[in-house]
């Protein structure tokens, strides 16, 4: 089937990915379209007023992906080329997360076309809380579930979830995770994407025979999942010796003093004028000779262009679809380069947004470290599910990881019959 709705590069990267799992499940024709195509989805427009009087009007997007599992759960995207295809294909990628890490629910994902940096803190504030009230016949705590993404934060999500409960006329916490501590915020969710693609890597890394404290890292993008990437690489000993946002790329053969990048960036928002490393290209960068190459930032950065010519042991994905379907292709006939594919790699971040949701609802609070010890179990479950996935199949990682994903939807889906 066609979609005449979602048009975009991105969702045709996701559903060859879709195509090539269902393949391999040997998925029955019947099913595979209600598996793969995206529930629901809804567009809104966002009029603000600005600073200077004026009226902007800012398109925004909602995907649910599926429903037969559970409330819908993904991020929110503030980026100047969110689309609704683009929305489509992450919401499709947080279905086979979610599934893939064995949590109750089918995947979302929103977003708004805009440049999160080009409005004051009040005209942020007033888009933040204008979608979401646009978004209120559509999301709720047992219905559809907000966190952070490209361009948001948890400042935004306090927003949100201060607008949903002051419609609701109680506070509804779990509406949105990813919240400020103090709102009931999980512990341990601001570092937990980041964390999680630093403890996969460190994990092969091991089972390759490679010491942490021998081994080198860089990372594309210094945002949330970046830079807490970039911290726990460096606690596990791993020397980070490039790293790259938006501005430019740096390089420090001898190590990258993270700790001082991070307290720059939070003052100069980014990585522009820094003087700790050699400013070299951002194409340059994912090139460089490391152990760990970890894209944290957009989709579709490594590609046929540059696939034959990286460098690294482990492509630790931390951002959701880094690498196009002809880039994977290369990669797989590569023996060299081991790909922790996105929907494992990255997904440390629901995990502990899942365990935001079910202290909200219960309104009980666990401490960084339980937060910490259930994620690195549920991580290593995953693992060992992939590698075992893997060898049964004898395929790549990524076709483990979605096959997994996928064919837990597809049981449930099933299962239930047509409606859902
Ligand atoms: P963010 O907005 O905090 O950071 C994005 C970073 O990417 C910024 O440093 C930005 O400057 C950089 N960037 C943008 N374009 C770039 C380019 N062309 N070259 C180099 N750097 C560039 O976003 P985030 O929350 O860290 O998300 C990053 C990725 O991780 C996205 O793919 C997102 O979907 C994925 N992800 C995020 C979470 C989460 O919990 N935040 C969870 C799972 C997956």
């Amino acid at each position: 089937m066609k979609s005449n709705i979602y048009n975009s590069l991105v969702f045709e990267m996701a559903c060859r990915q879709f195509d090539r799992a269902a393949d391999i499940l040997d998925m029955d024709t019947t099913l595979r379209e209600r598996v793969k195509m995206p529930k629901r989805c809804l567009a809104v427009s966002c009029p603000i007023r600005m600073d200077d009087g004026s009226v902007i009007v800012y398109e925004g997007f909602r995907v649910q992906h599926h429903l037969s599992m559970g409330p819908t759960k993904g991020g929110l995207r503030f980026h100047p080329k969110v689309d609704l295809g683009e929305v489509a294909a992450l919401s499709m990628w947080m279905s086979w997360k979610c599934a893939l890490a064995g949590l109750p629910y089918g995947g979302a994902k929103g977003g708004i076309s805009v440049d999160p940096y080009a409005l004051s803190h009040s005209e942020l504030e007033r888009l933040a809380r204008r979608y979401m009230q646009e978004m209120i016949p559509f999301v709720g705590p047992n219905v559809d579930i907000m966190a952070p993404d490209v361009g948001t934060n948890e400042q935004v999500m306090a927003w949100m979830m201060d607008t949903y409960s002051s419609y609701v006329g109680s506070n509804a916490t779990a509406v949105v995770t990813g919240k400020p501590v103090s709102l009931g915020g999980s512990e341990g969710r601001k570092e937990a994407t980041g964390f999680g693609v630093a403890y996969f890597a460190k994990s092969y890394l091991e089972d390759f025979g490679i010491k942490p404290s021998n081994a080198t890292a860089v990372i594309q993008g210094f945002g949330n999942v970046g830079s807490e990437a970039a911290k726990a690489l460096v606690n596990f000993g791993v020397k980070v010796i490039g790293i790259s946002d938006v501005s430019g790329a740096y390089h420090n053969p001898k190590g990258i003093d993270v700790d001082q990048a991070i307290r720059y960036v939070a003052k100069n928002r980014t990585l522009e004028g820094w003087k700790g490393g050699e400013r070299i290209s951002n194409e340059a960068l994912l090139e460089l000779k490391c152990d760990i190459l970890a894209p944290c930032a957009l989709e579709r950065v490594i590609n046929e262009t540059n696939a034959a010519k990286l460098q690294c042991r482990i492509l630790a994905e931390g951002a959701n679809g880094p690498t196009t379907n002809q880039a994977d292709a290369v990669l797989t006939e590569n023996d060299e380069i081991h790909v922790i594919p996105d929907i494992i790699c990255n997904s440390g971040g629901v995990i502990v947004s899942y365990f935001e949701w079910v202290q909200d609802l219960q309104s009980t609070f666990w401490t960084r470290e339980e937060v910490l010890n259930r994620l690195c179990k549920l991580l290593d479950r995953s693992k060992l599910e992939l590698e075992a996935q893997r060898k049964k199949l004898n395929c790549s990682r990524r076709e483990a990881a979605l096959t997994l994903g996928i064919h837990r939807v597809a049981e449930a889906k099933r299962i239930r019959g047509l409606f859902p």
